[in-house]
């Protein structure tokens, strides 16, 4: 790994209120108040709505993230959030690219491009989620797709931001009700060569970026996945949106 610590997170996407997302991170900030903050940065990404009442929960020991972010500071974009607004919440982190917003909502690897920069640029981490779909993967493209998703959605990075650089490598067929998770032989490959596309964007500097794998993670696989060389930490969906689930999983990487 990259980093002497674990990264393990969880998007919630739309699936918690403001009072089931203050239940779940009171509870989560009280079963892992032991653990050891040099070893492991914990990182929750709520709804949009719950960020107020969730940032009063935020401490050393949990960061917190938002799920999208608009790349102008403010406009004519109806419906949108600016990097300014998120700055007033005091979160840390900002999701960018997650599979359901490329491929339900249409998001293209420029829109990504332009909000990781924001992103970097208003001070947030910028959490690039990429990954190939289950089409790109018969098709034999999925080293282009994951390629390509970094060329644009890191075209211009300014270098001097690269410590709030994280990538979650998420492939789109290993995600959700529907999906299996990829065998540890594939994520090893693909988070070699995830590594070595960074190293081509930034020789000599792209060691320090982590790079998570998501997709199905849950109590089974955690311990397998982590292991992995080139698995810097994990980013979590259905497995971890029980707070003692997730601590579970937490203690067992
Ligand atoms: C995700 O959507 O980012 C994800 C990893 O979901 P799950 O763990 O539920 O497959």
């Amino acid at each position: 790994t990259s980093s002497d610590r674990l990264l393990i997170g969880s998007n919630l996407k739309m699936y918690k209120t403001i009072a089931e997302t203050v239940d779940y991170l009171s509870r989560l900030v009280s079963v892992t108040s032991d653990l050891p903050r040099e070893s492991i940065d914990i990182f929750i990404i709520p709804s949009f709505t719950a960020l107020p009442a969730a940032s009063m929960l935020k401490s050393d020991r949990l960061k917190l993230g938002a799920q999208n972010m608009n790349w102008a500071d403010s406009g004519q974009y109806t419906g949108e959030i600016s990097p300014v607004m998120l700055r007033e919440l005091g979160i840390d982190v900002v999701e960018i690219g997650h599979s359901e917003r490329r491929h339900v909502f249409g998001e293209t690897d420029d829109e990504t491009n332009r909000k990781v920069i924001a992103a970097v640029n208003h001070g947030f981490t910028a959490l690039l989620c990429i990954g190939e779909t289950a089409s790109d993967k018969n098709l034999g493209i999925s080293e282009e797709r994951i390629r390509i998703q970094l060329k644009i959605g890191l075209h211009d990075f300014p270098k001097e931001k690269l410590s709030r650089l994280w990538i979650a490598y998420e492939p789109v067929w290993a995600i959700g009700v529907n999906g299996t998770p990829a065998a540890p032989d594939y994520v090893e490959e693909a988070h070699a060569r995830i590594r070595s596309t960074l190293e081509e964007l930034f020789p000599g500097e792209a060691d320090h970026i982590p790079i998570l794998y998501g997709g199905s993670v849950n109590k089974q696989n955690c311990c397998e996945l982590i292991a992995l060389p080139g698995v810097d930490g994990l980013f979590i969906g259905r497995a971890a949106w029980n707070a003692d689930d997730m601590n579970t999983i937490i203690r067992m990487t």
